[in-house]
């Protein structure tokens, strides 16, 4: 019987107090409260940062902390549709199936994370 291979689970993450201030220091708020990330951003516009020499999404990173744990797979993603956006206020998490079944990209503004199934 083939075994079910959930996504693999990420630790939430704790910075330390050192690594948490750089992060917040190279966020600017805006007019809408997004917290627009001032650093290196990929071809789409979303921010990346390395943290322990592993390249992360800043917004995924922002999330982890803030929020809770994300697994692989899982995608964060932005309400206000902004992708340098780092305001844990503004992310959500999808699950990419769930996303899916929900008809793709363009229906995961209405989705909340009380939508989602539980871990
Ligand atoms: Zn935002």
């Amino acid at each position: 019987m083939p075994r079910i291979n959930p996504g693999k689970k990420q630790p939430k993450l704790h910075p330390d107090l050192k690594t948490l201030k750089r992060l917040l220091g190279h966020v600017e708020l805006d007019d809408s409260g997004c917290w627009i990330w001032q650093k290196y951003k990929d071809p789409d516009g979303y921010g990346q940062v390395k943290i322990a020499g592993k390249r992360l999404s800043a917004h995924r990173v922002f999330y982890s902390i803030f929020k809770r744990s994300i697994a692989e797979g899982d995608e964060v993603d932005h309400i206000c549709e902004n992708p340098a956006c780092c305001n844990p206020m503004h992310l959500k998490r999808c699950l990419p199936d769930y996303n899916r079944a929900q008809g793709g990209r363009n229906s995961r503004k209405n989705i909340t994370d009380d939508d989602l199934p539980p871990f």
